[in-house]
This record gives C-alpha cells, sequence and structure tokens, in this order.
C-alpha cells in the first residue's frame, strides 16, 4: 500500500525546516555588547559559538518573584471569560524572569493545556529550535501568550477573551521589563501594537510596546508565528523569521548566527 503522498510531503517540509533552523549555523562575530544594554557585576552568561556573553539581566527582587507567581496563581482561578470553565489548565507563561527577550503567541493549544506549560506542542518545537538557531536556550527567554487558556478548537480569540485576558500579560510584562518582545503571530502583534495591520506589514522591523504610565517604551519585533510557518512552509517565511530573529540579536548586541550550508 503506498502511503499519503501528502503526510510525506508534509514530513520532508517539517524536516528541512528542522534543518533550517537547527543545522548548518555558526557565529560569524560577536557584535560590541553595549556596556548600558548589560550593565557589569554578575549577569547569567553562557558561550555562544565558544563566545562569552550576556543572556540575563540581574537577578529580579524576592518582591518582583512574588508578583509573578501571584500573577500565575490568579490567572489559574480566573473566570473572567469563558475560557476559564473550559480549559483544563491556564497557562501563565514561563522562563526566565529577568530575560532580555520575550516570545509572546496567540494562546495556548491542546498541548499546552494539557501541560499547562507555554508552546510545548509542535508549533513549541519549532520555536525551541528557533530559539537554539539563536544561540540561546529555551531558559534564557520567557515564554507566554495574549489568552492564557486555551479556546476550544484552537480558535481564534474573541475581542472579549482578550480584553479580559491581557491584563495578566501587561502585569507581567511591566515586571519582567525585557529589553525586546518577540511577537509571535497576527494576534500577538495587533494585540500588544494596538493596531489592525497585518502581521506581514508589521515584520520585519521593531515597533514599540507602550507599558504603563512610568515605563519605557519596550522594542517589539514582529513575525511570524511557528505554527504559521509549519502550515505555510516556503524558504521565504522561514528566510524572513530568521531575518527578524538576526535583527533582534544585533539589537542586543548577541552574537549573530550566519548559516554555513546552502
Ligand atoms: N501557540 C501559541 O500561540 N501559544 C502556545 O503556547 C502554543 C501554541
Amino acid at each position: 500500500m503506498s502511503s499519503n503522498p501528502d503526510i510525506k510531503k508534509a514530513v520532508r517540509q517539517h524536516a528541512e525546516m528542522a534543518e533550517f533552523f537547527s543545522g548548518g549555523l555558526t557565529v560569524k562575530k560577536l557584535t560590541a555588547v553595549s556596556p548600558q544594554v548589560n550593565p557589569g557585576g554578575s549577569d547569567p552568561q553562557h558561550k555562544v559559538g565558544g563566545l562569552s556573553v550576556k543572556i540575563a539581566r540581574p537577578p529580579c527582587s524576592p518582591e518582583t518573584i512574588k508578583e509573578l507567581e501571584d500573577i500565575a496563581g490568579e490567572t489559574r482561578k480566573c473566570r473572567k471569560c469563558e475560557l476559564g470553565s473550559l480549559r483544563k489548565n491556564a497557562v501563565p507563561g514561563e522562563g526566565n524572569i529577568s530575560a532580555r527577550i520575550m516570545f509572546v503567541g496567540e494562546g495556548p493549544g491542546a498541548d499546552e493545556d494539557a501541560q499547562a506549560r507555554p508552546f510545548v506542542g509542535r508549533a513549541g518545537q519549532l520555536l525551541d529550535k528557533i530559539i537554539a538557531a539563536c544561540g540561546l536556550k529555551r531558559e534564557d527567554v520567557w515564554i507566554g501568550n495574549i489568552l492564557k487558556c486555551r479556546p476550544p478548537d484552537n480558535r481564534d480569540p474573541r475581542p472579549e477573551e482578550i480584553i479580559a485576558c491581557i491584563p495578566y500579560l501587561q502585569r507581567q510584562i511591566e515586571l519582567i521589563n525585557p529589553e525586546i518582545i518577540v511577537a509571535l503571530g497576527a494576534h500577538a502583534a495587533k494585540t500588544l501594537l494596538d493596531t489592525p495591520k497585518a502581521i506581514g506589514q508589521l515584520r520585519g522591523m521593531f515597533h514599540e510596546y507602550q507599558p504603563g504610565i512610568g515605563h519605557k517604551p519596550i522594542k517589539l519585533m514582529p513575525t511570524f508565528h511557528p505554527a504559521y510557518l509549519l502550515r505555510n512552509y516556503s524558504d521565504d517565511n522561514r528566510r524572513k523569521v530568521w531575518e527578524d530573529m538576526k535583527k533582534v540579536l544585533a539589537e542586543l548586541g548577541l552574537p549573530v548566527p550566519e548559516k554555513t550550508g546552502k
């Protein structure tokens, strides 16, 4: 019996996607690391291509840690919209709370709902590869979503759900205060930038996320959602995501890996 050619094609495409983001990358140069961006002292460092780079800011205060834990606790009890009664688990977000980069997606899917963790399904595996291609580890960044609960059948978030949920993320952003937010996909980019523009128009350049009064704007790079990349596999789309991520690394003064292969 011959196997379905569409499935074979999808498997091949996904293998190529993995190869694109995990293979044939090397650190070409270490761009100057700005002293304002990385105040000296004991910031966490690790090696990228044999070079020591600073990947997080100094540790957060115990008060900040407590506030972030409180927000996570609130999301687990939240019933502000109907998703609160449909979820298995809330997914408050996770990662390094001193991170320089924060990734924000749309909302949990079935795998995330089951595990109470963001980006752990197929899209999450691709996000992990993108992070690794940047010379970083998942533990170096913070990962969250616009919605903390899964919309049934992975439908798009509804405006009333976003309005109910967004204050949690806004508080998390203010407390973590990353240097750059990477908005994954249209819902994250449009919500955080409060714009109706399409992701294709927004991606590829830095915008500003405006936190609450008294907080400085935070640079925001919109890019395609990993799930979109999986559905719309093309050299062009994955190259665009990679170009966006290279701009993020350069802006942070982190080494920018270049592809050595074809
Ligand atoms: N897609 C998202 O937008 N977020 C997740 O956590 C998983 C998939």
